[in-house]
């Protein structure tokens, strides 16, 4: 078995407000790739064209998916909300949230790319490869069921959890969300609930600037299943490494998850334009190994990734690379041009100590 990577061209072509020229994109017209938001196609393309290019992509098992179904949206999004966006996208496209506009294909995109998200996650539970990435586009974890927010269209990760536990197949689902924004829309979607874990590392107050909060630990039900990470700017590889190894792998064990998804965003690279956490692709590769080792341990190895973000053009494939290295177990690699220049920017041993007092403290009140 291999590797699952599941992606299409036409989630690349989502775009909210670029013309080719003098035409509006859509139907045949490509989006061009510059203009618009951060959240533009070419960090996601470049990803695949490198892996097609080092020759890793034919060791994965990869193709499209088949768009989400309005039953599998509607356990999730309120039928109001995609009457809205259908319409709105039909009409030539809008904006019905914050900073989530798209074009006259923006719907039929974004159940495309919550389709990926579903394929990826049902082939991994079902056995047909090892483990899975989603390459999703749009992204997902932003998206609240009636509110669409931070280039988040539709809650791709929490649809195909619901798919998954409506299939019976599963019973407990862990989220581990490593993109440098809060997941506030997966954590909203399962708040109340004790069958799905939601755990969040994030800069902190980065965005949404309120909320991501470690006091927030979920409701009723729900209480203790949240866990939010915050991190300060400028944290970096040993701390990242030192936050899964202290508190998000012992959450994971004491939880005992069916699965676990990783919401894959790669904005916390050190030339993110968005963020300022100084990860490097080594960042990513070690919290995917890390990642691997307790799936395996806790069930059978299920694990299956979903792009989120990630905006710097020049880092995001190189990031990916190795984060599909250490799934797939290839040989085959992409030395990363930008390894040198984040390795010597990493923060000084009295900021990592200060991390690692901070980390100390969120281990001690979980434990309370
Ligand atoms: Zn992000």
């Amino acid at each position: 078995m291999a590797t699952g990577f599941f992606w299409d061209e036409r989630c690349f072509w989502h775009s909210g407000g670029n013309y080719a020229f003098m035409s509006p994109v859509g139907g045949l017209v490509q989006p061009m790739a510059t203009g618009g938001l951060p959240e533009d196609p070419e960090t996601k393309r470049r990803l695949k064209n490198l892996l097609n290019v080092t020759g890793l992509l034919a060791d994965l098992d990869s193709g499209s998916a088949p768009p989400i179904t309005t039953e599998d949206l509607l356990r999730v999004h309120p039928q109001s909300y995609l009457d809205s966006f259908r319409e709105a996208a039909a009409a030539g496209g809008g904006e019905l949230g914050l900073r989530t506009p798209f074009g006259p294909d923006g719907y039929e995109i974004a159940c495309l790319s919550a389709g990926l998200s579903q394929t990826a996650l049902f082939a991994t539970l079902r056995g047909d490869v090892t483990n899975a990435y989603a390459l999703s586009r749009p992204p997902g974890h932003h998206c609240l069921p009636d509110f669409p927010n931070g280039f988040c269209l539709l809650a791709n990760i929490a649809i195909a959890v619901e798919a998954a536990f409506a299939a019976r197949m599963v019973e407990r689902v862990a989220i581990l969300d490593w993109d440098v924004h809060h997941g506030n829309g997966t954590e909203a979607i399962f708040y109340d609930r004790d069958d799905v874990l939601t755990i969040s590392i994030h800069q902190e107050r980065n965005y949404p600037r309120d909320s991501g909060d470690f006091q927030d630990r979920g409701s009723d039900r729900g209480d203790g299943y949240n866990l939010n990470i915050p991190l300060p700017p400028g944290a970096g590889h040993a701390t990242y490494v030192e936050v899964m190894e202290r508190l998000v792998l012992p959450e994971l064990r004491s939880f005992e998850p069916d699965a676990i998804v990783v919401a894959c965003g790669f904005d916390a690279s050190g030339v993110d334009p968005l963020s300022r956490m100084l990860a490097g692709s080594n960042t990513f590769r070690r919290m995917t190994e890390l990642v691997m080792e307790t799936a395996a341990d806790l069930c059978a190895g299920r694990l299956t990734l979903v792009h989120e973000g990630g905006y710097a053009a020049s880092h995001v494939p190189f990031c990916g690379h190795a984060v599909l290295e250490a799934l797939s177990g290839s040989a085959i690699t992409a030395p990363d041009p930008l390894a040198d220049r984040i390795t010597a920017q990493q923060p000084g041993p009295r900021f990592e100590a200060f991390c690692s007092t901070l980390i100390g403290e969120m281990g001690d009140a979980i434990r309370a």
